[in-house]
């Protein structure tokens, strides 16, 4: 993970500066756009948001737009921010009637779209679970559920023309999606191997952690990233990841369950009905079995060796070149 996501995000970065026009690059330019580029404007109303993404998912899989088209019927879609609008984005499930609730506070930004697409990947998983016959058999780990709606990020991609009426805005979103895709890794490296630190060394001073989350830190940060006269953010930075407080160990899982996005969006590029049936079957098992089986029925092997990594992580970077290239 470490060698090909932190070489990967470091050229991203580069790209960016040059981009930019910049001598150096500081943590917040990484979000930055050059002056003159406007920023993504997929939709304004949420009516706009169901309808481009009903599009989508029905060229994409019928069955998908069907299950949102339900959703929108009985009126389990809670989709645009407004005044007292309580924040997040969730996609929750409802046993009896199957068709689960999307609540989200679009505003017209891409990252609506992500969310949208990311929460409706979830809401199929609900749908093809919902014959199974305990309810129980509907709860499912995180490393499958997510594989669920990062994949549907992914398959997406490829129908996100119903957002976009140019092919410069449609690159562009594509390009953030894959750059998010590869720089989440080193942060979940970095958040997980300090988390194993922090439980190994129980009786560890303030110091003892400022200096060994600055070591593990630096160990996965792209070297493009100039933090000169940040060091004192630096060292408490760790404080910005919700789960060191509230779920221990938990954020690993956000990493193996990508890395089975990634893997079912190359059976895809590959064979698209293939991976959709497979993706298909291995939801409608719920969590009537173990993980390990749950990926080899959506055809992905659970494996986490850096070779396997590797091939991963390269396979989105030629994906990745391919775009820019054209
Ligand atoms: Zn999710």
């Amino acid at each position: 993970m470490r060698i090909t996501a932190t070489t990967v995000s470091f050229k991203i970065n580069e790209k960016k500066r040059k981009k930019l026009g910049l001598e150096t690059l500081k943590p917040w330019d990484t979000e930055a756009q050059p002056e003159d580029v406007k920023p993504l404007n997929p939709f304004s109303t949420s009516d706009e948001l169901l309808d481009k993404t009903l599009s989508c998912f029905r060229e994409l899989n019928p069955f998908f737009a069907d299950c949102i088209q339900k959703m929108k019927e009985m009126g389990h879609l809670d989709l645009e921010s407004r005044k007292g609008k309580a924040p997040g984005g969730y996609n929750c499930p409802l046993a009896e009637s199957g068709a689960p609730f999307i609540f989200m506070n679009a505003a017209g930004q891409m990252h609506d779209v992500t969310t949208m697409v990311h929460e409706g990947g979830h809401a199929v998983h609900s749908f093809l679970a919902h014959h199974l016959e305990l309810s129980a058999f509907k709860e499912y780990p995180m490393e499958i559920a997510e594989v669920a709606s990062m994949a549907m990020e992914l398959f997406s991609m490829d129908h996100w023309k119903a957002f976009f009426d140019n092919e410069g805005d449609l690159q562009r979103a594509k390009e953030h999606q894959l750059e998010r895709v590869i720089t989440i890794f080193p942060w979940i490296a970095t958040i997980d191997k300090f988390q194993h630190w922090v439980y190994e060394h129980p009786n560890h001073s303030i110091e003892e952690r400022t200096e060994n989350w600055l070591r593990i830190l630096e160990e996965f940060t792209s070297k493009e990233i100039d933090f000169s006269g940040l060091e004192e953010y630096r060292k408490i930075s760790w404080q910005r990841q919700l789960h060191l407080f509230e779920v221990p160990f938990y954020y690993i899982e956000y990493g193996i369950a990508q890395l089975g996005a990634i893997g079912m969006w190359r059976q895809y590029k590959n064979d698209p009905k293939k991976a959709i049936d497979n993706y298909m079957y291995a939801l409608s098992l719920g969590g009537t079995k173990t993980l390990p089986e749950l990926y080899a029925a959506a055809g992905l092997k659970f494996d986490f060796s850096p070779g396997h990594i590797k091939t991963l992580m390269e396979f989105v970077r030629t994906e990745m070149d391919k775009l820019t290239e054209a």
